[in-house]
C-alpha cells in the first residue's frame, strides 16, 4: 500500500481547526489535507468522525515514564530506559520528546547522552514509540539556592570544555541545555552553546530582571519551567519572568498540572504570551507507575496520586507525574486557554524551540505525527511518522503494518 487517508471530524490546522476534514498519509509524511470528501486513493479510507486530528505532542522537558528514566548508571541501560519512556508516552500523544537528564555527575551525563544518542541515531528509532529527538541537559550548571529537586552535590560551575565534551559524546545530539545565567562562566557557555546549535534555556536560577534580559541578549531563547526554581515576580523587582514574557524571542516552559502553576497563573501566560507557551511534562520515571519510592537521579522520590515531592524534603516538589495529554486537557479545561493555544503549546511552539520544521503542523509536507483526540481531548490513537504507534481501541486496525 502507498498510503492511506484519515477522515476525521476536526482538524487542527496551522489556520484553526477545520470541521470534517481529511489528510492524506504517504512515506510518513503529509502529503495534503483539506475539507468535505477525501480524495480517492489505493489505500485504505479510516473514518473517524468524532474525533480531532492534532499534531503529535512533543515534549521538550521529560525526564521518563512508565517506571524508566533517563539517568541510568550504563550506556545500553540508558539506550533501554529511552526506548521504554518514548513507549509510554507515546500511548499519552506524544510524538517526539527529548530525554532530559538531571544533574549528576561529569561521568554519568557523558554516559546519558550517549545512551540517548544510540537510540536518536538508531535506524529503528525507539520502534514504535515516540521520536527521540536528542537530550536536554537539565543542569549541572545552575544556581545551588535554586537546586530544587536537582541533587546539590552535582551541581558545578559552567564549562565550556564541559560542553565540548558532552556535545562531542552525543554526536551532536544534545539539542536544549538548562542553566542559571548569573553563575560565573555562564555567559561563556551561552554563547558557546548558542553558537554549536544548542538552544539554551534560563532555569533553577536566581537571576534578576538584568541578568535575564542580558542572558536572552547572550543567546538565550527558552526558560525552563517558567515560575518553578526561579525569582517570583515582583512588581518592583519583576526578576525573570516578566522579561522573558515581554521578550518576542523567548519561548516559556510551563508544567500544567495544577500543582507546579495555580490554573489563573497559566490562562495569564497563554494570554500574555500565545505564541511562546510551551507545554512540558517534566515527567519522572514513577509517571503511570503509581504511588511510591522511586529514584530522580541520585535523590529519592515519593509519588503520590498527582504529584512527586522528595522524600527527604516534602515539601519540595520532584518533578511530575505529568503526560502530555493530561497537560493540554488541563490548561484547556481547568485554566480555561483556547484549545487552539494548548494545542500549538504542544507541538507547533517546541517544534520551533527546536528548529523542526517539519514537526508540529498538520501540513502537507510536514512529517505525519498526529494524536487523534475524542470530545475530552483523551488519546484515542497516535501516529509517528505514519506509523500506528498507539490504537487502543482498534480503530487504525485497518493500517496495521502498513508503514504510511
Ligand atoms: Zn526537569
Amino acid at each position: 500500500m502507498s498510503g492511506y487517508v484519515l477522515h476525521v471530524g476536526r482538524l487542527a490546522a496551522p489556520g484553526g481547526v477545520l470541521d470534517d476534514a481529511y489528510l492524506v498519509v504517504e512515506q510518513g509524511r503529509l502529503v495534503s489535507t483539506g475539507t468535505g470528501a477525501p480524495p480517492g486513493t489505493d489505500g485504505p479510507v479510516v473514518d473517524l468522525p468524532g474525533l480531532l486530528a492534532a499534531p503529535g505532542f512533543i515534549d521538550v522537558h521529560v525526564h521518563g515514564g512508565g517506571g524508566f528514566e533517563v539517568n541510568r548508571p550504563t550506556v545500553a541501560e540508558v539506550s533501554r530506559s529511552v526506548v521504554g519512556m518514548a513507549r509510554f508516552h507515546v500511548a499519552h500523544g506524544t510524538t517526539a520528546l527529548l530525554a532530559t537528564t538531571v544533574s549528576d555527575s561529569a561521568e554519568a551525563l557523558l554516559t546519558a547522552v550517549e545512551g540517548v544518542a544510540d537510540v536518536v541515531l538508531s535506524p529503528d528509532g525507539p520502534g514504535a514509540g515516540a521520536q527521540v529527538l536528542g537530550s536536554h541537559l537539565e543542569g549541572p550548571w545552575i544556581a545551588p539556592s535554586r537546586a530544587g529537586a536537582q541533587y546539590p552535590a552535582a551541581i558545578r560551575p559552567p564549562s565550556v570544555s564541559e560542553l565540548s565534551s558532552l556535545v562531542a559524546r552525543s554526536r551532536g545530539t544534545v539539542r536544549l541545555v538548562t542553566l542559571a545565567p548569573e553563575v560565573p562562566g555562564a555567559t561563556e557557555v551561552v554563547r558557546a552553546a548558542a553558537s554549536a546549535g544548542v538552544v539554551v534555556s534560563i532555569g533553577h536560577t536566581d537571576a534578576d530582571a538584568d541578568a535575564a534580559r542580558a542572558a536572552f541578549d547572550a543567546g538565550a531563547r527558552h526558560v525552563t519551567h517558567l515560575f518553578n526554581a526561579m525569582p517570583p515576580v515582583h512588581h518592583r523587582r519583576p526578576g525573570p519572568v516578566p522579561v522573558a514574557l515581554a521578550d518576542d524571542r523567548v519561548f516559556v516552559e510551563l508544567i500544567a498540572d495544577g500543582v507546579h502553576v495555580h490554573p489563573t497563573v497559566i490562562s495569564v501566560v497563554a494570554a500574555a504570551a500565545p505564541d511562546r507557551l510551551v507545554l512540558i511534562t517534566d515527567a519522572i520515571g514513577a509517571t503511570g507507575a503509581g504511588p511510591g519510592r522511586y529514584r530522580l537521579g541520585p535523590l529519592e522520590v515519593l509519588v503520590e496520586r498527582d504529584r512527586a515531592v522528595l522524600a527527604d524534603h516534602p515539601e519540595t516538589v520532584a518533578g511530575s507525574v505529568l503526560t502530555m495529554d493530561r497537560a493540554v486537557a488541563f490548561a484547556v479545561n481547568s485554566a480555561g486557554v483556547p484549545l487552539e493555544v494548548a494545542l500549538r503549546a504542544a507541538s507547533l511552539h517546541p517544534a520551533t524551540v527546536l528548529g523542526e520544521t517539519a514537526k508540529g503542523r498538520l501540513a502537507p509536507g510536514a512529517d505525519a505525527d498526529i494524536v487523534l483526540l475524542d470530545e475530552d481531548l483523551g488519546v484515542a490513537g497516535t501516529i509517528v511518522a505514519g506509523r500506528v504507534a498507539h490504537d487502543p481501541g482498534g480503530l487504525l486496525a485497518s493500517l496495521a503494518g502498513d508503514r504510511g
